[in-house]
């Protein structure tokens, strides 16, 4: 539990209001805040869910949950190389996200492998603070937007190898501590066993059998995101645009089935950061509560209430002569112009 975020070991620094806190920290803290709040929390996977009756059935993996509404927020996995070495230092040099993790490489030498609007899109993030920026790709011209891949083309800090693949990310020990010398004679704590973090990477060229060995401190792999919404197939409807994420209807969380809404990267293709999507999140709350509350439903004693009115109100239509009054039983403390709860309907 927690996504993405957990997988972030260093600070996350454009989330308004904190510092110094880890991704981790992070969703502790969130954690924490809903639980107080009467928050209840199940650990599952969704298999799939029935929207032929109301209330609505989600199925997990032990359990069906009958539900009047649904927030869907299952966010969305980068693809990955798979290969030797990128899962081993992901969070110490390898990562999916420029904007999320380019600051802390001011000045380093980065890689950014892909070849689609993601990949010019941190290839020019990245170039603003690193010395130099080489995007790998393998095919020989990019299938990013014309815009986007002149500007790349264009920069002077921006080198691109073309027809090539990524064979493995190489690492190197250096001291946990950051004394700014990362050579072996710096290990002067006997208890530091150091951390690996990137070195290089291997490529072939040109399907060429030798490989080449490219130094760099950092991988960017942009190589595009899955949004997690297979259980949603045939059930909601998709963005065109953006294969796999659910389309929200205008600026709000709402999706094309009444009752279910979806918030965070699930439904956001373009910004898919943790503040965006808590911003969505908070929306989707909000279009919820409305939701439930327009329809009469998630609060059990305005449902009995709701429920026992009608019939009450269908009794009186069957009897045209008896006026109703919701105030009939403190009329006598009631000075002026009794209302008819007829009249309002
Ligand atoms: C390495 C890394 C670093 C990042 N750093 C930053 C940063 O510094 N600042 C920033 O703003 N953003 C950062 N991001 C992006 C940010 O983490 C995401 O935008 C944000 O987490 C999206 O939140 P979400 O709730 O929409 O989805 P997610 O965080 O993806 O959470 C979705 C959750 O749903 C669960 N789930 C999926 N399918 C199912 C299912 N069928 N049933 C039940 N549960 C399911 C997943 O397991 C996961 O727990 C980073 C992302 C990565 C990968």
């Amino acid at each position: 539990m927690g996504g993405q975020l957990q997988g972030k070991g260093v600070d996350v620094e454009n989330y308004p209001g904190l510092t110094n806190m880890t991704g981790p920290g992070v969703v502790a803290s969130m954690r924490n805040q809903a639980a107080m709040y009467g928050a209840v929390f199940e650990v599952d996977i969704v298999t799939h869910i029935d929207v032929s009756n109301r209330p609505f059935k989600v199925y997990t993996n032990s359990s069906i949950i009958s539900t009047h509404s649904i927030i869907v927020a299952t966010g969305a996995e980068s693809r990955w190389l798979n290969v030797s070495g990128e899962y081993e230092l992901r969070g110490n040099g390898v990562s999916s996200c420029a904007t999320c993790d380019g600051a802390a490489f001011y000045k380093k030498d980065v890689v950014v492998v892909g070849g689609g609007d993601s990949a010019m899109e941190d290839a020019l993030v990245l170039a603003r603070t690193s010395k130099s920026v080489i995007i790998i790709h393998r095919r020989d011209e990019f299938r990013a937007s014309k815009v986007l891949a002149k500007r790349v083309l264009e920069h002077p800090n921006i080198k691109v190898i073309w027809n090539a693949t990524v064979t493995e990310i190489l690492g190197e020990i250096v001291p946990t501590r950051d004394d700014g010398d990362v050579g072996e004679d710096s290990f002067t704590d006997s208890s530091d066993t150091g951390k690996k973090i990137v070195s290089g990477i291997l490529l072939r060229v040109n399907q060429d059998t030798e490989l080449i060995t490219l130094k760099c401190d950092a991988v960017f792999v942009a190589i595009g995101h899955d949004p997690n919404t297979s259980f949603l197939k045939d059930i909601v409807e998709f963005d065109n645009g953006h294969p796999g994420y659910i389309k929200t209807i205008g600026k709000s969380t709402k999706t094309s089935i009444p009752g279910i809404f979806a918030a965070g990267d699930v439904s956001d293709a373009i910004y898919r950061q943790a503040i965006t999507s808590a911003g969505s999140g908070a929306a989707a709350a909000l279009d919820t509560e409305r939701w439930l509350s327009e329809n009469n439903l998630g609060n059990e004693a305005a449902e009995f209430e709701a429920e026992l009115l009608a019939e009450m109100l269908a009794n009186t239509r069957q009897s045209p002569a008896y006026e109703y009054n919701v105030y009939e039983e403190s009329a006598s403390f009631v000075k002026g112009t009794k209302e008819s709860a007829r009249g309002e309907l």
